[in-house]
């Protein structure tokens, strides 16, 4: 590894997600990220990809000429010193398990927010996952370019729905077409509002935390308000602590507007400074592995099946944990012993086929893969066998019943379901009373993928009986009582025979609560 020692290549990464609910900006504000790193020349790219209307060939191109996946799951890019890996967290109608399972190959967050809408559900579940790993999250209030909710007020919601200490880092002066900038509390300046091609506009504070009255700004009173705002939150709020940060128990606050770019860098300069270098990875024993371990390491997290029938490969996604990863390296995979050599390796936007050959605890890896890896596998070098933790299970929140549709061909149907539900593409139950197969989902995309693959790697045509949305809680078996089913409450087993309810809604669990009182129901998460 050239002249870099293992040590300063590890401490030099920076991996992390976007989480946010759809339409908050994710896309908007990874590619402003990414052009700052260098990656994209002009805005509009990733963002015109994900509508479709960027023409596949000119994409193609990009692929060609930077080594991008199309599915381009991770991103990484140099700057201000600093290796940055994003991974890309599906939404929308791609939301699955693998959002989830995306969260445990990171060591930051970074929640954006809608000025607008404040909270929405799908960040506060991904935000419960980080929350649970004890990872910063880094929180960006975007779209200050249009009229939104009060910032004291999205503040405290933060504190109040997501149930974490929030510090801003800086805080709106104005919105929408009102918008002056950012009093920016974390570099004691205030960062005036321009338009996208004008050059950056900061005034320093002077010791009393206030612009000069020759600037004209000084003589508004929006920035009179946002200076009784902020002596405010000086004394009222919380302080600036880097190692509740570090915790995960205090989330600092930046705002912007990603469509303009404004305050992206800003938050991205303090993101760096403040977003860990990879730590160290708890194995199933309880013992932890250290990155900068010689040996090799890393768990998959994520398996991505090639909808193309032509090519049939995947993509396992590997989270390096500790040591070096170089192509054609033999390890072994914990699992079954066996051993593997990973000579068909491919690191996303990777830009040198330098770096594509080599990478470090921190990175991600895409082995393509043939049916060796599942979802959880560890794979490592050197002698000393390792196992890390286990993924955590997510609770499924959709639901369908699943038959063959041709009876005579039930062997490949049970061979190909006993097969994607081991490598996690979906969860599967049986109902307690009939026996009938019930698969579960995070997302609708989970089922047509099964439904697909089903087809094509097991000649299984599978009907599938859509049951809707369905709130499954776990029961202990020495509670259970087959009387307590009912059509409201299917009572069904998981893949282990654990027992659990699938509750019609809200409504039929407060329902049971009542009638059985002194049965504990439990989520996985
Ligand atoms: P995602 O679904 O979270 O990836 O959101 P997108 O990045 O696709 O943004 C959703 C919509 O909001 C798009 O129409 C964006 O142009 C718009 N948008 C994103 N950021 C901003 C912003 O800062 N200001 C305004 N006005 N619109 C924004």
């Amino acid at each position: 590894m050239k002249s870099e020692s293992l040590a300063e290549a590890v401490n030099k990464r920076r991996t992390f997600a976007i989480i946010s609910h759809p339409d908050a900006g994710k896309t908007t504000i990874t590619e402003q990220l990414l052009l700052f790193g260098g990656v994209v020349r002009k805005a509009g790219t990733v963002k015109a990809k994900k509508s479709g209307s960027f023409a596949k060939s000119d994409w193609m191109e990009i692929e060609k000429k930077r080594g991008i996946s199309v599915t381009s799951s991770v991103m990484q890019f140099d700057y201000a010193g600093k290796r940055v890996n994003i991974l890309d967290t599906p939404g929308h109608e791609d939301f699955s398990e693998d959002t989830y399972r995306t969260l445990m190959a990171v060591d930051a967050a970074v929640m954006v927010i809608d000025s607008a809408k404040g909270i929405e559900p799908q960040t506060k579940k991904l935000f419960q996952v980080c929350k649970m790993r004890g990872i910063p999250i880094f929180t960006f209030i975007n779209k200050l370019d249009r009229d939104g909710r009060e910032p004291l007020d999205l503040v405290t919601e933060l504190e109040e729905v997501l149930g974490i200490a929030a510090y801003p880092m800086n805080w709106p002066i104005g919105m929408g077409k009102g918008l002056k900038g950012i009093y920016d509390l974390f570099n004691h300046r205030v960062e005036l509002y321009r338009r996208e091609d004008q050059a950056e506009s900061l005034i320093a504070l002077n010791d009393q935390g206030e612009i000069s009255d020759a600037e004209p700004l000084a003589e508004e009173s929006i920035y009179q308000q946002v200076l009784d705002e902020v002596r405010l939150l000086h004394d009222a709020g919380n302080q600036f602590d880097a190692a509740k940060i570090a915790q995960g128990k205090l989330t600092p606050v930046f705002f912007g507007s990603a469509l303009t770019n404004f305050g992206v860098k800003t938050f991205l300069d303090a993101f760096l400074q403040f977003a860990p270098a990879p730590a160290a990875h708890t194995l199933a024993d309880g013992q932890k592995i250290e990155p900068v371990a010689t040996d090799f390491s890393g768990f998959i997290f994520k398996i991505q099946a090639n909808m193309n029938p032509n090519h049939r490969d995947r993509i396992a996604f590997v989270r390096i944990c500790s040591g070096e990863f170089k192509r054609g390296m033999d390890v072994t995979l914990t699992r079954n012993l066996k051993k593997l050599r990973l000579s068909n390796s491919t690191q996303f936007m990777a830009e040198t086929r330098e770096t594509l050959e080599t990478a470090v605890a921190g990175d991600i890896i895409g082995l393509y893969d043939t049916g060796n890896f599942q979802i959880g596998d560890t794979i490592f070098s050197g002698k000393n066998k390792i196992q890390f933790a286990k993924l955590p299970q997510f609770t499924p929140e959709i639901f369908v019943k699943v038959t063959a549709k041709n009876v005579m061909k039930q062997k490949s149907f049970h061979k190909g379901i006993a097969q994607l539900v081991q490598e996690g593409a979906v969860q599967l139950y049986q109902s307690y009373s009939t026996g009938e197969y019930i698969l579960g989902a995070v997302g609708q995309l989970q089922f047509e993928v099964f439904q697909f693959r089903m087809l094509n790697e097991y000649h299984s045509e599978v009907i599938m009986t859509p049951m809707g949305k369905k709130i499954a809680r776990w029961i202990e078996p020495e509670q259970l009582d087959e009387k307590m089913s009912s059509s409201r409450n299917l009572l069904v087993k998981d893949r282990q025979g654990n027992p659990l309810f699938l509750f019609e809604n809200a409504f039929s669990e407060r329902w049971f609560k009542d009638k059985y009182p002194q049965v504990k129901l439990t989520a996985k998460l």
